[in-house]
């Protein structure tokens, strides 16, 4: 039986110049790549940006199998290849020498009038309103009453998520071997009418964080989890927790996360 390979990728052009010489490549060291999604593989090499990786993991379902991505796009935090490298990557995949980082995605449950259905977040679940307007959202944190929040809205991210929306958002770069989740509030309003806390709120990620809109305002809202929009008229509840899936990304034996960002942010 071949060991076999998925290669995902995106649209832009080099990455689609790029397909067909690392199938190639695959093959020529013995390894099977389908031209459909196989569920027996064991390893997806993801092609593009980190909206690329992000895109695979959704369109996937959040697979069980290990993961590694190839930087074509802009930032590319979770892509781990530089285009020239891959010959050099295979080789080290082969001999075993590279890491797995495991990362625990989000798992929102959304109560809403039409019963209950889950979203799942890799960098970060976010909660605004779908119409512009300020939301006021209780938040209990393992039911326990933490604040009344007014503002634009709340980005709960998971720490590989922290330097994404999160970090333009005010919110701190977590250490990856770090188990947390950040709450990091979005234009807080502080004024007599109404009082948020400023700065994120750091929670063990074993939390249970339950977001209800105050019923006087509207109950309609916008999650986004990894930039992909879900329109929820009604909500009653949304309860956020750190899901028990784990995502499997590989690394090459050089990577350290602060280097990455000094590399990518400063
Ligand atoms: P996008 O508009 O291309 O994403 C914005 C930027 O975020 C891109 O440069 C993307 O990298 C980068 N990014 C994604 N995940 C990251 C991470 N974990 N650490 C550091 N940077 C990261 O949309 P997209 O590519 O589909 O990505 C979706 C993400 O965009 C969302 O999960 C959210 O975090 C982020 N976002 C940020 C803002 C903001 O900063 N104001 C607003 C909305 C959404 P690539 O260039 O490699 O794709
Ligand atoms: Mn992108």
């Amino acid at each position: 039986m071949k060991r076999i390979i998925n290669i995902t990728t995106n649209e832009h052009p080099y990455s689609l110049e790029l397909l067909p010489d690392l199938k190639h490549t695959l093959e020529s060291y013995g390894f099977a790549v389908p031209d459909n999604f196989s569920t027996d593989a064991e390893l997806i090499i993801c092609i593009g940006g980190d909206g690329s990786f992000l895109n695979t993991l959704h369109k996937h379902n959040f697979p069980k199998m290990q993961l590694v991505g190839i930087n074509t796009g802009h930032l590319g935090f979770f892509q781990e290849i530089h285009p020239h490298e891959i010959e050099e990557f295979i080789h080290a995949y082969l001999r075993g020498d590279f890491f797995v980082q495991k990362i625990r995605p989000l798992q929102a449950t959304v109560h809403d009038n039409d019963g209950v259905s889950t979203l799942m977040g890799l960098n970060e679940i976010v909660i605004k309103s779908d119409k512009s307007r300020t939301v006021h959202l209780n938040i209990n944190v393992n039911g326990n009453f933490i604040e009344k929040f007014s503002g634009d809205g709340l980005i709960v991210s998971t720490p590989s998520g922290s330097t994404a929306y999160n970090y333009s958002a005010g919110g701190s770069i977590v250490d990856p071997s770090l188990n947390l989740i950040q709450v990091t509030p979005l234009a807080p309003i502080n004024t007599t009418a109404y009082r948020s806390f400023t700065s994120s709120i750091v929670l063990p990620e074993t939390s249970v964080i339950e977001i209800t809109p105050e019923d006087k305002f509207e109950s309609s809202l916008l999650l986004v989890s990894d930039g992909i929009e879900f329109r929820c008229p009604e909500i009653q509840k949304i309860s956020v927790s750190t899901s028990d899936t784990t995502v499997r990304l590989l690394r090459l034996r050089n990577y350290e996360f602060w280097s990455k960002v000094k590399e990518k942010f400063l």
